[in-house]
């Protein structure tokens, strides 16, 4: 199957997105679980979109391969909650993940938690797509004009 990257959709190129996309967010996983899931990925030579929540040296294993893209998964919850374990303000909290990824062009948030504000900042840092809605499905739909 020809699945795609999520930094590969050109909303003005249909056959951009009209297409399916395996993607992972990491969520803390153990490297042992990681591995495993790596393994498959790789096994099944398709694309994967991987969204990082920590430092492990297997994102190194998945920079290496040209199947796969990383990108990052802020969690704005604790900053939500009062808790500032990922700093005081949503650009901090998109430092602390852009740090462990400095080149991700693709985010999605913990509980798809996003703003307008959120989105413009992750664009001057350098973030390209935004994983946390999928509108072109919609839109294919008719839902959304
Ligand atoms: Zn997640």
């Amino acid at each position: 199957m020809d699945f795609g990257l999520v930094s590969e959709i050109n909303p003005s190129i249909p056959h951009s997105f009209l297409k399916p996309f395996l993607t992972f967010d990491i969520d803390w996983a153990s490297d042992a679980v990681l591995e495993y899931c790596i393994d498959i990925l790789e096994q099944a030579n398709v694309r994967v979109t991987w969204f990082a929540t920590h430092q492990t040296p297997l994102l190194d294993r998945i920079r290496e391969n040209p199947y796969f893209e990383l990108g990052i998964h802020p969690n704005f919850n604790p900053l939500l909650e009062g808790n500032f374990c990922y700093g005081n303000h949503y650009a901090k909290v998109l430092e602390y993940y852009l740090n462990i990824v400095p080149e991700a062009k693709v985010m999605r948030s913990h509980s798809l938690g996003v703003s307008s504000r959120i989105l413009m900042e992750a664009k001057v840092m350098g973030i390209t797509h935004d994983c946390n809605l999928c509108i072109p499905i919609v839109a294919g739909g008719g839902g959304i004009n």
